[in-house]
C-alpha cells in the first residue's frame, strides 16, 4: 500500500533526500564517519553548514546584508527571541490571523511584564475562528514602532498572506514556518524571517532565522543563546548546533534547487497541487472549506469538512486504512487538513481526490 503522509509537521520529506541520507548514513563521503557522529567543528561539517547557508541564500535570493542562522528551540522560541532582541522599549504590533500568531502575541505580552516594550494587537480574526486574514488601517500604526509581526501561513486554519500589508513604513517580522520555500517572498521586504524546519525544510530540531544586519541587537546583557548578534557572529556555531537536521536541510535545499529548479517552480507546483483540491471542494456540495476568502487560501495546508462531525471521523478512519495518513484536522478547527508541503507528491492529491469522490458517493 502506498502511504501518503499529510502530516502538518514533522512532515513528508523528498524520497531522494531520504535515500541519499540512507546511502551516506554510515560513511559520509569517504570520511569513515556518519554525520550523526561528526564534530560540528570538523571540516566536513563546516562544508555542510556553509553549503546549507549558501543554498538557502540562493533559493530565497537573500541579500548580503542579511544574516542566516540555524538555531534551536523551534519557531516557538522565536516568539520570545524576536521581542527580546528587536522591541527594545518600543511598540511591537501583532497581526493575528491564526493560532500560532496568537501564541506569538501572548508570549510577547508575557515578556513585556519584565522587559520594557509594548506589544499591541493590531487586528485579529479570532472571533470567526481565524477563517480569514484580518484587515487593519495602516495609519493606526505608530511609525516609530519596532516591528509588525505577521504569520505568512496559518498552518492550522489554512490561510496565507501573499501580498504583504502596508505597515506605515514599520519593518515586518514574519513567522514563515509553514510556507518558507513554498511561495515566493522578497526577503528585502522583511526585517526578520523565522521558520521551524519541520514543515517545508527538513526534520525537527532546527529553526532558520534570517535577519537584516541593522536589526541585530545591541544589548550585551542578553543571554548568549538568546542573542541574535552572538549567534550570527558565531555562524550558528556558538554551541553545538542540530548538526544532522542541518545536514538533511542542506539535502532538501539541493533537491529544491536541482530537481525542482528553484522556489518559483516549487511555488507553481504547489499552486497546481492545492488547486486540484480547492477546485474539487468548490464544485462539491458535500465538502466545504472553512476559509472565507479565496485570496487567503494556503497552498500548503488545506482544511476541509464534510456535512457532519460523524462523517468527518468516518472519513479520517477510512482514509487512514487506505494509506492517507495524518489527515485529521487540528482539534481547534476539526474536520480534515491536507498538508501539501513541497515534498508532497501530486499523485497523492490525485489519489485523495479519488477517495473523496467515492466517500461522497457513499454518504451523500
Ligand atoms: C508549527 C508552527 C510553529 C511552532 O513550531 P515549533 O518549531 O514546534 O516551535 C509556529 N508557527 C507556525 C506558523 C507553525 O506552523
Amino acid at each position: 500500500m502506498t502511504v501518503y503522509n499529510f502530516s502538518a509537521g514533522p512532515a513528508t520529506l523528498p524520497k531522494p533526500v531520504l535515500e541519499q541520507a540512507r546511502d551516506e548514513l554510515l560513511d559520509y563521503q569517504g570520511s569513515g564517519m556518519s554525520v550523526l557522529e561528526m564534530s560540528h567543528r570538523s571540516p566536513e561539517f563546516d562544508n555542510i553548514i556553509k553549503d546549507a547557508e549558501g543554498l538557502l541564500r540562493e533559493l530565497m535570493a537573500i541579500p548580503a546584508n542579511y544574516k542566516v542562522m540555524f538555531l534551536q528551540g523551534g519557531a516557538s522560541l522565536q516568539f520570545t527571541m524576536v521581542p527580546l532582541n528587536l522591541a527594545q522599549g518600543k511598540k511591537a504590533y501583532y497581526l493575528v490571523g491564526g493560532s500560532w500568531g496568537k501564541k506569538a502575541y501572548n508570549e510577547a505580552v508575557k515578556l513585556s511584564k519584565t522587559i520594557p516594550f509594548e506589544p499591541i494587537l493590531l487586528a485579529s480574526s479570532e472571533d470567526t475562528v481565524y477563517d480569514h486574514i484580518p484587515d487593519f488601517d495602516p495609519a493606526s500604526i505608530d511609525k516609530d514602532a519596532a516591528y509588525v509581526h505577521i504569520t505568512t501561513n496559518n498552518t492550522i486554519e489554512g490561510t496565507s498572506i501573499y501580498d504583504l500589508p502596508d505597515t506605515n513604513g514599520v519593518p515586518i517580522v514574519a513567522d514563515m514556518s509553514s510556507n518558507i520555500l513554498a511561495a515566493r517572498y522578497n526577503v528585502e521586504d522583511f526585517a526578520l524571517i523565522y521558520a521551524g524546519a519541520q514543515k517545508n525544510i527538513g526534520p525537527a530540531g532546527v529553526t532558520v532565522v534570517i535577519v537584516r544586519e541593522d536589526f541585530l541587537n545591541d544589548q550585551p546583557q542578553l543571554s548568549a543563546m538568546l542573542d541574535y548578534r552572538i549567534q550570527a557572529e558565531a555562524g550558528s556555531l556558538y554551541n553545538t548546533p542540530p548538526a544532522y537536521s542541518i545536514y538533511i536541510s542542506k539535502l532538501v535545499f539541493e533537491w529544491v534547487k536541482n530537481t525542482i529548479g528553484g522556489v518559483d517552480q516549487m511555488a507553481e507546483i504547489n499552486r497546481e497541487k492545492s488547486g486540484l483540491l480547492y477546485d474539487f471542494i468548490e464544485q462539491s456540495d458535500f465538502y466545504t472549506s472553512p476559509v472565507k476568502n479565496v485570496k487567503d487560501r494556503s497552498v500548503t495546508n488545506i482544511p476541509f469538512v464534510t456535512p457532519s462531525k460523524e462523517l468527518d471521523a468516518e472519513f479520517v478512519a477510512q482514509a487512514d486504512k487506505l494509506g492517507f495518513k495524518n489527515i485529521k484536522g487540528h482539534r481547534s478547527v476539526g474536520g480534515m487538513r491536507a498538508s501539501l508541503y513541497n515534498a508532497f507528491p501530486k499523485q497523492g492529491v490525485l489519489d485523495l481526490l479519488d477517495f473523496m469522490k467515492k466517500f461522497e458517493a457513499q454518504h451523500k
